[in-house]
């Protein structure tokens, strides 16, 4: 049965593969024994190897040790972790904040905690598929709009009444690298009394002038919206958290079994996670840095995510294969992560890339696709 779903994948041009890296998550790797220029990666500042957040989870460790030995309610909540909360809880300029295990496991777990079967949930069709996964798991009814389409936002809105009511997006859309045009769906949260729940994974630590993210970008100062986030991407760690009002992380770590039924996370990456955000607030020429390497490798885009439409699936494989023998790793991302005919290059820029590097990368990159083309 494997071997057949296996052969299917193959056929469609779907199947994945693991690829080994044997180094530190820079700007160049060591992918499958052989040194090239990372294009793929969501280490957007480069901190997932930098000194002060290794030293920070080294200390750590030498304190606290390597496991949490329980879930957060039990006996794993270290002082650590309540200090990461307060910080992020400082940073999104919310009251409260709660660390999960994974971005992932937050946003399954705030979603299903919010609302249950009887409610509505209106989700951009492009959300992350940790968002639907939560949706799913929630058993409220789930209406899709069209990414990004607020006429068709509002007329499901209006039309869908009864029950607890929730808006979930991306802020910065994880596959094609756009913004949510958050300022019109605030406003249409506060008209149609909606709960508003934004995923700034890919906007923190980025956008806005504090690297705050959409929100900060947008200047919003809206007090009800349901912050959540990843420490997997810019913050260089790992973990998911959601920020916003004292009683509303309160209600999460009572209901939320994301929360409840696993084991902390260790210190040490806790420790690493607030290093990340000291670095975020104390040097901001990063950000800067990584804004310069954006406008570098491409004047138009929004963000540091850039796609590159090719539309088959063979044919995208076929390109980063090639790109790989040059020396230059940049994934295509396939159908289920992608709509049907829209397989695509997905590159990420990140602050730590020189400028030589994002010049071969163009280059190489054009002179394969017009060799494919
Ligand atoms: N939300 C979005 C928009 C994402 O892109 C991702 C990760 N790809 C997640 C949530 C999940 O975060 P994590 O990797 O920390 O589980």
């Amino acid at each position: 049965m494997f071997r057949q779903e296996l052969k299917k994948l193959e056929e469609q041009g779907l199947l994945r593969k693991l690829r080994e890296v044997g180094s530190a998550q820079g700007a160049r790797i060591i992918l499958d024994g052989k040194e090239v220029i990372n294009l793929c990666s969501n280490n957007y500042l480069g901190l997932a190897d930098h000194p002060k957040l290794k030293e920070a989870a080294t200390e750590a460790i030498k304190k606290y040790g390597t496991g949490a030995s329980a879930s957060r309610l039990i006996s794993g909540t270290t002082t650590l972790h309540k200090k990461l909360e307060e910080k992020i809880a400082g940073f999104k300029g919310t009251e409260a904040a709660l660390v999960f295990n994974s971005g992932y496991a937050a946003n399954v777990g705030i979603i299903s905690a919010l609302v249950s079967r009887g409610d509505v949930i209106f989700g951009d069709k492009l959300n992350h598929a940790s968002i639907v996964d939560g949706c799913i798991l929630s058993g409220a009814r789930l209406k899709r709009y069209p990414h990004c389409d607020m006429a068709a936002l509002e007329k499901m809105l209006q039309e869908n009444n009864g029950g607890r009511r929730l808006i979930v997006t991306d802020t910065v859309f994880s596959m094609d690298g756009d913004i949510a045009p958050l300022p019109e769906i605030v406003k249409l949260a506060k008209k149609y009394d909606c709960m508003l729940m934004v995923d700034e994974a890919h906007a923190t630590g980025v956008l806005g002038e504090n690297g705050k993210g959409a929100i900060e970008h947008f200047n919003i100062k809206e007090k009800d919206i349901i912050h959540m986030g990843t420490l997997s991407k810019a913050i260089g760690t790992f973990g998911g958290y959601v920020a916003g009002s004292g009683e509303l992380i309160e209600f999460l770590y009572n209901k939320s079994r994301a929360f409840i039924y696993t084991t902390a996370l260790p210190a040490s990456v806790i420790a690493a996670s607030i290093a990340a955000l000291d670095v975020i607030e104390n040097e901001p020429g990063l950000r800067r840095q990584l804004w310069d390497n954006i406008r570098f490798f491409d004047k138009n885009s929004s963000t540091q995510i850039i796609p590159v439409l090719i539309g088959d699936n063979e044919k995208a494989l076929k390109i980063s294969m090639r790109l790989l023998d040059e020396g230059v790793f940049i994934q295509a991302i396939r159908p289920p992560t992608v709509p049907k005919g829209q397989a695509r290059l997905r590159i990420t820029v990140m602050a730590t890339h020189t400028k030589e590097d994002l010049q071969t990368a163009l280059d190489k990159l054009r002179k394969v696709i017009n060799e494919e083309a």
